[in-house]
């Protein structure tokens, strides 16, 4: 994904305001005050496996650089497909579409969607991007060449994987029906040129499969598991779907996970949420690392050689997997 240029602009003025008053970014006070209000109990909810998560991982790496029209993209949709396909409980679609990228190629994509119930009317979705990045064009060296992104693509569908493989095998399920979407063509963008992001969640909001899908909301994963993350609060979020943001975070405080998860705001970056909250008022937040010691809003990984599993970390990976899976079991059956 990346930062706009007045997003950039909006970051540093951010950041200027913090440092000059030497505090911490803003910090919201209704957790607690809710938390004591509204203290109910939790669901039954099955724990989710960091280890199998990073396995998930690991196998997609080792596929190699998973960039658009690339041997090792094919491979790892057809991975991701046939894994998905391996699950009981679950039904596969495959969105096949082509793209055209801000440097004049025609990228083939594939947006893989899973649904959990279809019966059930109320839904929510969760969503990750599959592909990476073509370039290292924020490494030193080596910009021209793929990097392997790890937490940038892998992380995010080795944490839905391990949710699908989890939802397949409990007893306990939820209220809410569940649908994941693995988003192709997310990164290969040009910071200059508007909308070259996102190209797989920009088709599906304007394809929509199934047809006429909607959820209640929805949530993204993208670099979610890095070792020592930090998950501000994403602008964007905040913006257009704030109650879900309220839900997610006070949920990985109640479990035991809110260092992970600081009560903080960040900026906002454009991701496939923006597209999928524009596109079809699904409103969905981003769940992503936002680190002041790399570029921008991202940790110093990002775009380069170092995003591969030597970054990431399994408490990284339960923090995020474990609090997604307790907020969908958590959900309550509304009659529908
Ligand atoms: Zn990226």
């Amino acid at each position: 994904m990346s930062l706009t240029i007045h997003k950039i602009f909006l970051f540093f003025l951010i950041i200027g305001l913090v440092s000059c008053n030497n505090t911490s970014t803003t910090e919201t006070t209704t957790s607690t005050e809710t938390n004591k209000v509204q203290d109910k109990p939790l669901l039954p909810t099955p724990s989710f496996n960091q280890d199998s998560a990073y396995h998930y991982i690991e196998e997609q790496v080792a596929f190699g650089a998973r960039y658009p029209n690339s041997e090792a993209h094919q491979k790892t949709g057809d991975y991701i497909i046939n894994k998905l396909k391996s699950f009981d409980k679950i039904s596969v679609q495959v969105q096949n579409f082509t793209a055209a990228s801000f440097d004049g190629k025609m990228l083939s994509g594939r947006n893989i969607i899973a649904s959990f119930n279809p019966e059930i009317k109320r839904r929510v979705l969760l969503a990750a991007h599959w592909d990476t990045r073509p370039f290292a064009d924020q490494d030193e060296e080596r910009t021209d060449e793929p990097i392997l992104g790890a937490n940038d693509g892998g992380s995010g569908t080795g944490i839905l994987l391990e949710i699908a493989r989890t939802l397949s095998v409990s007893q306990e399920q939820p209220q809410v029906g569940i649908d994941m979407i693995f988003f192709d063509l997310e990164d290969y963008g040009d910071n200059n040129t508007p909308n070259s992001y996102c190209l797989g969640s920009q088709h599906w909001g304007k394809n929509k499969m199934p047809a006429n899908y909607s959820a209640y909301y929805g949530i993204l994963l993208d670099m979610a598991g890095a070792k020592n993350a930090q998950f501000a609060q994403e602008g964007y979020s905040l913006q257009t779907a704030p109650a879900i943001v309220s839900k997610v975070w006070k949920m990985a405080h109640k479990i035991g996970h809110g260092a992970y998860f600081p009560f903080k705001e960040a900026p906002a970056i454009t991701d496939d949420h923006v597209y999928v909250n524009q596109l079809t008022n699904i409103p969905m937040i981003d769940i992503i690392e936002y680190s002041t010691e790399g570029k921008g809003y991202f940790g110093k990984y990002w775009h380069t050689h170092d995003d591969n599993m030597d970054i990431i970390g399994k408490e990284t990976l339960k923090a995020v997997g474990q609090t997604v899976t307790h907020v969908i079991y958590n959900e309550e059956y509304q009659g529908q």
